[in-house]
């Protein structure tokens, strides 16, 4: 048997629990008062009607003072709880007196000649109503039993008063074991629904506190000047996809941790599984960016350190006042859309804004389908909502109808085929009907439902799984019979959300990612977004989220591949080409990440790392006193836009000390069809400085020939496709040969690309071309790769 610890009750006798659960004893004590009450009207009810029916004499009025006094405590509970403000502790001690008080006089005063038994059976019960530190309990239990010895010792007969005081001990003795006893195990069990309760409240997988938990705290917030932030992580998918779903509790718990060390337990929230939510009353928005930058930091840190792995999260934030409980979560809603635009900005964003409940008002669902917007939420050609009111709209939605994840909502996103073209061939005005007119079409197809365009020839529609493939048909084929132009159908990706809480912006580029896909293909009009969509838009997502790492971890590799004489078969330079060694997709060649990297204007900083490489290779050849080899480097038509790129490679060859004229620039043909003066300027600068000036891919665009004559470079790169297109083609042999040809009368030089056979080097050697590429002399490769086989010299 266990024998109890004597350190354990006098732990328990201290005033450790009761300052521990303050809280939840006070609400307990509320409802012993209650019950008090009508215990002590019962007995005083008996009290009254024993005395009446035995003609209990003198002790008749005290009952029935008792009984008006528990009557009146009855009728005036609450504002006595009020008078002692909330303290219902020290209440139900006040209260109780007049009791102790009346106990006394019946078993003394009133009745001087008798033993004082009633008075006992009167108050055993009165000490187990307080539930407070046994000490102060059995104290206040003791000061009134002194009471009633004083008392007794005054009135009665010795033989009686020794008697009575016989009674008091035993009481005392008895008293101090059961209350000490039974208080104990009372705030035991405070101690465990206290404990459970937090369970209850507590999200398992952040440790910071549940949706519960917010619904319980909700009104607190209400009417004070507040800032909410929402935050979720990046790329959470991506990593559990990854990595297996035992890596998102992990990220969860540190991401739970983060957010506690920055802005404390009590106002942080786990909203749903994988957001979170933060609400600060009384703070203002800079202090604010200020924190949540830090924990954007500390989030980022504490991942790497442990995981190894590099997500980020974003937050979007609102301050304002809300005054209802309806108005607090549109602050929450507004404050997620604030998160999407963070997100799509990039890594670790932060973006608020303040919150304006007129404007949140109209994003009620009575306004939602019919007109009733602000006039800055409507498209001004179509009437519809525009892309940020359908997002806000699609929200509430969601989160008002859709109550399971059965019925979740698809979202369709349309897009017209080269109305670009048609709004040149035809004029503006046209092209405005034809969006009227399609818009039409998509709101006739899903009446009722949610029907927004998104700026240029795109809209997006919110529907339900049993209308989807009608309504598809439906538009698509109306929006066919509209224009009869087989040249400009109308396309559709289609994305079904996975959970009611799933960002809808998100969920709007998904389906524009599935229309995408199916852009030029003559055959397919629309496409459900798939776990190959999925997985493509999951790598891109990476690899935009991670160009930083790659930069900064070595990830990154320069391969070279050799460049030769086409009549000697010397090798004169290599190009330098990129190669990405991914964590999680292994190796990747540029065609898997430099459009990607080129569309989110990223592409600088890969074309930068890869100079500068170049540069620092040129350099340690030069050290080791190897003779070095000129080196052509691709640059992207953007990295003329996105930065100086003019003055960034000027400092990187100062400082590696590589000549100007053994660095060349390949710039593709493509590139000029855009920004022309301005690269024209930049490469003629570059020119002047000692740079040559390649021009990449030649013939694989339409605009070859005009672009050459005002475009001055040093030489001219033939495509692959000529020397495919040469074999057993007589024709396409003469072509390369005139080309050949013209670029010599325009001063440059020529090379081909793509020999991968000898008899393309003879030929290539016999037209007069200056230099050759391809496997046929070696792949790109590292560059000890090279020396290796010798191709460049050690
Ligand atoms: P590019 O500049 O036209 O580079 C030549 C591509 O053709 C290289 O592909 C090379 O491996 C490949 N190639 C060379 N000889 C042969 C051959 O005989 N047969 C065949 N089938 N292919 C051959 P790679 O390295 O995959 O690069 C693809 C493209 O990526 C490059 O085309 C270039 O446009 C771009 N790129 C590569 N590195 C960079 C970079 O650092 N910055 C930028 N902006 N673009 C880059
Ligand atoms: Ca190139
Ligand atoms: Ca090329």
């Amino acid at each position: 048997m266990d024998v109890p610890d004597t350190n354990e009750i006098m732990t328990k006798f201290s005033s450790l629990y009761y300052d521990l659960y303050r809280d939840e004893i006070q609400r307990r004590n509320s409802e012993l008062l209650k019950w008090f009450s009508f215990f002590g009207l019962g007995v005083a009810g008996a009290g009254v009607l024993t005395r009446a029916l035995l003609r209990g004499g003198n002790l008749l009025p005290p009952f029935v003072v008792l009984f008006v006094l528990f009557v009146l405590l009855i009728v005036l509970r609450k504002r006595i709880v009020r008078l002692f403000g909330g303290n219902n502790t020290l209440a139900l001690y006040v209260v109780e007196a007049p009791t102790w008080v009346i106990g006394i006089m019946l078993g003394s005063v009133l009745d001087p000649n008798n033993r004082a038994i009633t008075f006992f059976m009167f108050v055993a019960l009165l000490p187990l109503f307080i539930l407070d530190r046994p000490k102060r309990v059995l104290s206040y239990t003791f000061f009134w039993l002194a009471c009633f010895s004083v008392a007794s010792w005054a009135v009665k007969p010795m033989d009686l008063f020794l008697k009575d005081m016989s009674f008091t001990v035993m009481y005392a003795v008895a008293s101090m074991v059961t209350t000490g006893l039974l208080l104990i195990e009372r705030l035991d069990s405070v101690k465990l629904f206290v404990e459970s309760e937090e369970h209850a409240r507590t999200s398992e997988t952040t440790g910071l506190k549940n949706h519960y938990a917010f619904e319980c705290d909700m009104r607190a917030y209400l009417n004070t000047p507040i800032i909410i932030g929402v935050s979720r992580i990046d790329d959470l998918q991506f990593f559990v996809d990854s990595f297996g779903h035992s890596i998102e509790s992990s990220i969860l718990s540190l991401w739970g941790a983060s957010m506690t060390d920055h802005f404390g337990t009590a106002h942080s929230y786990s909203h749903s599984t994988r957001e979170l939510l933060v609400m600060l009353p009384h703070m203002n928005p800079r202090k604010f960016e200020k924190l949540a930058g830090g924990f954007l930091l500390d989030f980022e840190r504490r991942v790497g350190a442990e995981l190894h792995i590099r997500p980020a999260c974003s937050i979007g934030y609102v301050f304002g006042t809300p005054a209802t409980e309806e108005e607090l979560k549109q602050m929450i809603n507004h404050a997620d859309v604030l998160l999407s635009e963070a997100q799509r900005a990039g890594r670790s964003q932060i973006r608020g804004a303040e919150f304006d409940p007129n404007h949140s008002q109209h994003e009620e669902l009575d306004a939602l389908l019919g007109g009733n917007l602000q006039s800055d939420s409507i498209d001004a050609i179509t009437g519809l909502p525009n892309m940020h009111a359908f997002r806000m709209r699609a929200r509430s939605l969601v989160d008002t109808y859709v109550t399971d994840s059965q019925n979740l909502p698809y979202i369709i996103y349309y897009d017209i085929e080269n109305f670009k073209e048609y709004n040149e061939d035809y004029g503006f005005q046209k092209g405005d009907d034809l969006l009227r007119s399609i818009a039409q079409i998509i709101c006739d197809s899903f009446p009722r439902r949610l029907v927004a365009r998104f700026g240029d020839d795109h809209f997006v529609v919110m529907c339900y799984r049993t209308e989807l493939e009608s309504g598809l048909a439906q538009t698509l084929n109306l929006a066919f019979d509209l224009h009869g132009r087989t040249s400009m159908p109308l396309k559709a990706g289609v994305y079904a959300l996975r959970d009611r809480n799933e960002n809808i912006g998100l969920a709007c580029d998904c389906a524009r990612a599935a229309c995408n896909s199916i852009k030029s293909r003559y055959d397919v009009f629309w496409r459900e977004y798939d776990e190959e969509l999925r997985a493509v838009e999951e790598r891109r997502r990476h690899i935009i989220g991670h160009v930083d790492d790659a930069v900064d971890q070595g990830w990154l590799r320069v391969y070279y591949q050799p460049i030769v004489y086409a009549t000697t078969g010397e090798v004169v330079e290599c190009e330098a080409l990129v190669r990405w060694i991914d964590p999680v997709y292994g190796f990747m060649p540029p065609d898997a990440f430099i459009s990607e990297l080129e569309k989110a204007h990223l592409i600088h900083k890969i074309d930068l790392w890869v100079a500068r490489r170049v540069c620092a290779d040129y350099h340690d050849r030069v050290v080791a006193g190897l003779t070095p080899l000129p080196v052509s480097i691709n640059l992207s038509r953007l990295d003329f836009i996105l930065c100086d790129i003019d003055e960034e490679i000027n400092k990187l060859t100062e400082q590696y000390e590589v000549p100007s004229s053994d660095l060349h620039i390949e710039v593709t043909e493509s590139a000029l069809s855009e920004d022309f003066t301005q690269l024209l300027n930049v490469t003629s600068k570059l020119r002047a400085q000692g740079y040559e000036i390649w021009l990449d891919d030649f013939g694989s665009d339409y605009s070859s020939l005009t672009t050459l004559k005002d475009f001055p470079c040093d030489v001219i790169k033939l495509d692959l496709m000529f020397l495919r297109a040469s074999d057993g083609n007589k024709r396409a042999r003469l072509i390369i040969k005139q080309i050949i040809e013209m670029a010599n009368a325009l001063g440059a030089r020529s090379l081909v690309e793509g020999v991968e056979e000898q008899h393309h080097l003879d030929f290539l050697a016999s037209i007069g071309c200056d230099y050759c590429q391809g496997y046929l002399i070696s792949k790109p490769e590292p560059i000890e790769t090279l020396v290796e086989q010798g191709l460049i010299p050690s």
